[in-house]
């Protein structure tokens, strides 16, 4: 958590009920209307859009069971989703939901095609996938899907925070963020949802914020969530700038040392990733090895996603972009963030050859 965020918390843990009438109630609903208020402002929403939830995977939910809860409901994803999306469509499938899938190329880019063309309760995209970064063509995604009138949910849990978000500019339905991804508390989510359509509720309970995720709103965690976007949104461009610079020395340094390795997206034509995602593939390492000794040397990465409950998976999203399996089993990637520094990139460029070296001995066993 950013100490802005920290502060802000306790600065605020005392308010009580917003919801109050009382002159304590008031006192606590003015923080929340301005933590919402600043969240509006910077991701170009209005604040009755802004809605507070309990985690990004949350935002998703209320969406997506929101649109397509019954049956009959016709959904529309993408193979790279988050578990928050993609188990929350497949749970929709089993209760009913047709479901049509874009397919994704070995890219990792999601492409366009005419199932967006036939109307649905929901098309579901993520604006940057997590695993590898990619950014994914939201725009021309929510364009062609609200051409037939398909409300659309993006989660943007990668992007918010990081790079320059729109709401009404995007046009889209709904829109996901987590506040840990920006250096807001973790267990704190929003959801952006426009005055119309509005997502069925899925919980009921007293109509707080539209009666969209009602219950008591814990301020002290929006107050801090809104300081940390904005702190994050102060900071965005020129911090973007630095781990771009920092995340190309890695990616160059690896490729340069270690043979047979490859960044999976970075450096494709036509593709943007995230600036702090360095994706590779060392084809013939063992997964596990490499995880267990670069957290021998305090470095912490993952291969699949680390959202995976802490076991390591094959991942769903490189299946989908039809990697072969040596390729997928030997995936890993690191996340470079705001604490980052040039000197974890050379501490981490002096140790990967070995590990690497290791990690392809371990997989021959
Ligand atoms: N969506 C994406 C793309 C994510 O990366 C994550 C978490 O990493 C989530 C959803 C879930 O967010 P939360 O951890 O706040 O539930």
């Amino acid at each position: 958590m950013r100490q802005v965020a920290v502060d802000t918390w306790a600065e605020h843990a005392h308010l009580l009920n917003p919801g109050g009438q009382y002159a304590s109630g008031r006192a606590a609903n003015a923080v929340l209307a301005q933590a919402r208020e600043t969240v509006a402002e910077i991701l170009g929403a209005d604040p009755v859009e802004v809605i507070f939830t309990a985690s990004g995977t949350e935002a998703d939910n209320v969406a997506l069971r929101g649109f397509a809860g019954e049956p009959g409901a016709r959904v529309i994803s993408t193979p790279i989703e988050h578990p928050a999306v993609r188990e929350t469509v497949a749970n929709l499938g089993k209760r009913g939901a047709t479901v049509a899938m874009l397919p994704v190329g070995e890219d990792g880019v999601v492409d366009i095609t005419d199932e967006l063309d036939e109307p649905a309760s929901v098309m579901t995209c993520m604006w940057a996938n997590n695993e590898t970064g990619a950014i994914q063509p939201v725009a021309e995604i929510v364009a062609r899907a609200n051409g037939v009138g398909t409300p659309v949910h993006v989660d943007a849990v990668q992007v918010v925070g990081h790079l320059p978000v729109d709401f009404h500019a995007l046009g889209a339905t709904t829109l996901a963020a987590s506040a840990h991804k920006f250096g807001g508390p973790r267990g704190a989510g929003i959801l952006l949802a426009k005055r119309s359509p509005v997502p069925t509720p899925v919980l009921t309970g007293g109509g707080q914020q539209r009666g969209i995720r009602p219950g008591t709103v814990d301020v002290a965690t929006a107050a801090a969530t809104a300081a940390a976007l904005k702190e994050a949104a102060g900071e965005m461009d020129a911090e973007a700038a630095r781990l771009t610079q920092l995340r190309d020395e890695l990616v160059d340094g690896i490729l340069s040392t270690i043979p047979d390795t490859r960044a999976t997206v970075l450096g494709r034509e036509g593709v943007d990733v995230l600036p702090g995602h360095a994706h590779l593939l060392f084809p013939g390492a063992n997964g596990d090895a490499m995880i267990m000794l670069l957290d021998s040397f305090g470095i912490e990465a993952s291969t699949g996603s680390a959202c995976n409950n802490g076991v390591n998976q094959r991942s769903h999203v490189l299946e989908a972009m039809g990697l072969p399996d040596d390729h997928v089993d030997g995936a890993l990637r690191f996340t470079l963030g705001r604490t980052t520094t040039d000197e974890d990139v050379q501490f981490l460029l002096g140790r990967l050859p070995e590990v690497i070296g290791k990690a392809r001995d371990v997989a021959k066993l």
